[in-house]
């Protein structure tokens, strides 16, 4: 038992040696580390994980996540992770998306609660989609009041100053219930 303390993104083990277990991923090279905590090279089954107080837990290819926005750039947006695939996580990892293919001036704004599913993990970084009909925003407020929208075909229209924006909305917008939502 080698153990010693690993930062996110620290490369604990060869892919090689070791599969990926609890709070690690791989880049098809190394197995980094997806949390802080304790490496735990498990010789008799292979596995390498990281001890985390909280379990981390990070979302896997093809997992369906729900997040707030916590930033918005020219080509893509960075998300906070709220629920992976329904279930909800404090560990508040961060994925990004890119919306260079999206004809639309505004996808998602800041806070905006959007839903994703989740491409590969690169350098550390985990990297979502958002083109798929059911993905993309499920709450979001008016860009010019902070008022209420309501959803109009494609568009959004504020209930307050009536103003119309653009959205990649998912085809879940409105559903308030999108906590429960399962793929
Ligand atoms: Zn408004």
């Amino acid at each position: 038992m080698s153990e010693t303390f690993a930062f996110p993104g620290d490369k604990i083990a060869s892919i090689e040696e070791y599969e990926t277990g609890y709070n690690t991923f791989d880049d098809g090279d190394v197995v980094h580390a997806a949390a802080v905590g304790e490496i735990d090279l498990n010789k008799e089954t292979r596995v390498a994980s990281v001890k985390h107080q909280k379990m981390i837990s990070i979302p896997k290819i093809g997992d369906v996540i729900i997040g707030t926005v916590a930033a918005v750039m020219s080509s893509m947006i960075a998300v906070s992770i709220d629920y992976i695939n329904g279930k909800p996580t404090t560990s508040k990892v961060e994925c990004v998306c890119s919306t260079r293919n999206l004809r639309k001036k505004n996808v998602a704004l800041v806070n905006d609660i959007v839903t994703l599913k989740i491409l590969n993990h690169l350098n550390g970084t985990i990297h979502a989609a958002i083109e798929e009909p059911h993905l993309g925003v499920l709450f979001t407020k008016c860009r010019k009041c902070g008022g209420k929208v309501v959803q109009m075909r494609d568009a959004i229209k504020c209930t307050d100053c009536a103003w119309i924006d653009e959205r990649k909305l998912s085809t879940n917008y409105g559903n308030s219930d999108f906590v429960k939502l399962r793929e």
